[in-house]
């Protein structure tokens, strides 16, 4: 979700990719470009290919647990065009979430090698605020609670913060409430949602909902969805993914960290891209999906 600390004074530093410009409030499907799936071993970026601009170029990648300084990364590359919908799949521990996180500027951990391009900027450089007011959003695997904090004024202060840095008045608490009440049904909450303590007490599903409700809310240029589909049931995941569909336009894009085929048939992705031991290994369409869903990691493993 989307700050580093869970207190009142929270310091908006992940997943504040706001308001620039409103998201379409209709549904985009985008078709998969890639027909076949490529193994990827030259270390070249992979993806892309798109017609629109190049949003994010990852060159090498390579990271550590700052703390143990063990290697999770070793030479990721994938590049994102506008209005693309990349997926990222792989057994667990293969490095999906430390790659997210890494891309929103997590202290948890170190680059070690690579580089990492966002709309032509270095974004190694910008720290995780200001990746954030760059556009660059994460839905956090296991969002976390802020007791004593409403959903409202979580996300009041939220939207205001970047409002503030961007140069815009900020919304009062009644503007606001103009504001965000209508995104409550594209997500399919209640009114009573937003006067609750964020995630207090919140059901799986409710937590996912409530990431995307921040999303719809601040906005992105890339979004970064870790496992958005755990612990939904198949309503409450559709509901999920047609509210991410919703916010799609041609020129944001998804990274979509999923183990399910079930999402990807909801949310369709341009690409499919299968991470192991801290590499994107191979990049396809759907039918890689479909593949690992019948067969298992071994039928597509470069092991
Ligand atoms: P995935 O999301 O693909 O399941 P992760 O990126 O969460 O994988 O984790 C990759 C490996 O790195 C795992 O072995 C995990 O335990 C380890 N790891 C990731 N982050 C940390 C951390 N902050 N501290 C210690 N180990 C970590
Ligand atoms: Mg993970």
């Amino acid at each position: 979700m989307a700050l580093c600390a869970p207190s009142i004074s929270v310091r908006i530093c992940t997943s504040t990719g706001l308001q620039r410009r409103r998201f379409a409030p209709s549904s985009r499907t985008l078709k998969p470009r890639a027909t076949a799936a490529v193994e990827t071993k030259s270390p070249t970026a992979v993806g892309g290919g798109g017609d629109g601009k190049l949003l994010l170029e990852v060159k090498d990648l390579s990271a550590v647990i700052a703390e143990s300084k063990k290697t999770i990364l070793r030479g990721v590359n994938l590049s994102i065009h506008e209005g693309e919908v990349h997926a990222v799949m792989g057994k667990n521990g293969s490095g999906k979430s430390t790659f997210a996180k890494v891309l929103v500027g997590h202290p948890d951990y170190e680059i070690t090698g690579g580089s990492i391009t966002y709309k032509g900027q270095d974004l190694l450089e910008m720290d995780p605020e200001e990746r954030a007011i760059a556009g660059l959003f994460m839905s956090f695997q296991s969002p976390v609670e802020i007791p004593g904090v409403s959903n409202i004024d979580f996300l009041n202060m939220a939207y205001n913060a970047r409002r503030r840095k961007l140069g815009l008045p900020e919304l009062g608490p009644i503007e606001f409430y103009g504001y965000v009440a209508p995104k409550l049904e594209l997500v399919g909450m209640k009114i009573d949602f937003l006067n609750r303590n964020v995630n207090e007490g919140f059901s799986g599903g409710e937590r996912k909902r409530n990431e995307i409700l921040q999303l719809a809310v601040l906005g992105a240029e890339l979004a970064i969805l870790d496992e958005i589909d755990s612990g939904l049931d198949v309503d409450a995941l559709r509901d999920v993914a047609k509210s991410v569909n919703g916010l799609l336009t041609s020129q944001n894009s998804v990274l979509l960290i999923t183990h399910y085929l079930r999402l990807l048939e909801f949310i369709k992705p341009t690409y499919i891209h299968i991470m192991e031991n801290g590499r994107i290994v191979k990049t396809g369409d759907i039918s890689l999906a479909e593949i690992l869903e019948k067969e298992g990691y071994k039928a597509i493993s470069s092991a």
